[in-house]
C-alpha cells in the first residue's frame, strides 16, 4: 500500500513513516516544516526515514489544496495518516487563528482532495485534550459531554466532526485516534518531558504549573505508532480510538522518573495553573485493544530511560 503522512517529518509523523517503510509500504510525506521548533530537527528526521527507503516529499502547506491535490495526483496513496497540525495546548491560545486555519481548514482542505482523489482510508490524529475538565474518568470514547477548554482541543473536536461528515457523505473510511500525551525520542522540544530533561540536566529551575498533582496519561511513541497502524488495518465506516497508556502519572513523579534517569535532583519553580490544561487525562483503552489489536507495552518509566538515552545522543545537534 501506499500511505500518505502529513506531518511525517514531525515527531510522531518521522516513527510513522519509519514503521511503515519497515512493513513494505510506499510512503509519501506532505509536510511544510514550519518553525513551530527547529526545522532542522525536521530535516533530520527525514533523513532518518530515508535511510530506511525513498519517498515521496512535498515540502508544502496542507491548506494549499491545489499544489496537495496535484503532488497526490502523480501517485495517488491507497490511505491517508493526517497528522500535520498545530500541536499544542498553551501556544493555541496565542495564535487561535493560526490552529484554526491548519487544524482545521487544514483537515477539510485534505478530506477534499480524498473525496477528489478517490482515496477512501482516512487516519485522523485526535486528541485527548478534547475530553476537557471530564469527570468521567478514565475517558471513554462514547463520552458525549466532550467541552474543550482550548483553542487546540476546539480544533481537534472540530476535525473529527469534519471526518465523520466525509465518512458519511463520500464513503471514506475513517479512523480518529484521540492521542494521549506522547513521548519518546525526538520529542517535541516545547513537550514538559523534553523540556524538564534539558533544564534538569543543565542544572537549571524547572517551571512547574499548579501543585504537581495533575496526571497525564502517557504514551510510548512506539505504542503510539502500533495503534495507528492498527488503525490502518481495521475495517469500518467511521469510528474512534482513545491511544494511550491507561495509567496516569502525576506530575511530581513524571519529574522523579526523569530526575532518576537523568541522575540529577530538579530545582523546582512553582508557577500557577495555567489557563486551557486539563487536571487529567486518563483513558479507557479496552475498544482499542479489542479492536485495533492495541497493546501498550512500555510502563512510563521504561520509557523515560529510553528517551534519556536518546537524548543523550541528540544533545549535540
Ligand atoms: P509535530 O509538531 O512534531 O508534527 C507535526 C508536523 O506537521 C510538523 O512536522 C509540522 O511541520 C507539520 N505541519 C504543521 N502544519 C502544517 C501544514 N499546514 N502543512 C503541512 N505540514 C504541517 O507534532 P507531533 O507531536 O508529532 O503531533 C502529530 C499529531 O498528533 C498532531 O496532529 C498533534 O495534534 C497530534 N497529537 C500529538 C500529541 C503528542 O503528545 N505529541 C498528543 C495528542 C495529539
Amino acid at each position: 500500500m501506499r500511505i500518505l503522512v502529513t506531518g511525517g517529518a514531525g515527531f510522531i509523523g518521522s516513527h510513522l513513516c519509519e514503521a511503515l517503510l519497515r512493513q513494505g509500504h510506499a510512503v509519501s510525506i506532505i509536510d511544510e516544516l514550519n518553525d513551530f521548533y527547529s526545522p532542522a530537527l525536521k530535516r533530520l528526521n527525514l533523513e532518518g526515514i530515508r535511510k530506511l527507503g525513498a519517498v515521496e516529499f512535498l515540502e508544502g502547506d496542507i491548506c494549499d489544496g491545489e499544489r496537495a491535490y496535484e503532488f497526490l495526483k502523480r501517485n495517488p496513496p491507497d490511505a491517508v495518516v493526517h497528522l500535520a497540525a498545530r500541536a499544542g495546548v498553551r501556544p493555541s491560545l496565542q495564535q487561535p487563528f493560526l490552529y484554526e486555519r491548519t487544524n482545521v481548514l487544514g483537515t477539510l482542505t485534505l478530506l477534499e482532495n480524498c473525496r477528489r482523489l478517490g482515496i477512501t482510508k482516512f487516519v485522523f490524529a485526535s486528541s485527548s485534550s478534547i475530553y476537557g475538565v471530564s469527570n468521567n474518568v478514565p475517558f471513554r470514547e462514547d463520552d458525549p459531554n466532550c467541552l474543550p477548554i482550548s483553542i487546540y482541543a476546539a480544533t481537534k473536536l472540530a476535525g473529527e466532526k469534519l471526518c465523520y461528515t466525509y465518512s458519511h457523505l463520500y464513503a471514506i473510511r475513517t479512523v480518529c485516534l484521540r492521542f494521549f500525551t506522547v513521548f519518546g525520542p525526538r520529542q517535541r522540544p516545547d513537550l514538559a518531558i523534553r523540556k524538564f530533561t534539558e533544564m534538569i540536566d543543565a542544572g537549571k529551575p524547572i517551571p512547574v504549573f499548579g501543585d504537581g498533582s495533575s496526571g497525564r496519561d502517557y504514551t510510548f511513541v512506539a505504542d503510539t505508532v502500533q495503534g495507528i497502524l492498527g488503525a490502518l488495518r481495521y475495517e469500518c465506516g467511521f469510528d474512534i480510538f482513545n491511544l494511550g497508556n491507561s495509567a496516569p502519572v502525576k506530575l511530581t513523579e513524571m519529574i522523579a522518573a526523569i530526575e532518576k534517569a537523568v541522575g540529577r535532583k530538579a530545582v523546582i519553580d512553582w508557577q500557577p495553573d495555567q489557563p486551557g490544561d486539563v487536571p487529567i487525562t486518563f483513558a479507557d483503552i479496552s475498544k482499542a485493544r479489542e479492536k485495533l489489536g492495541y497493546a501498550p507495552g512500555t510502563p512510563f518509566e521504561a520509557g523515560i530511560v529510553k528517551f534519556v538515552e536518546w537524548f543523550r545522543t541528540a544533545r549535540s545537534i
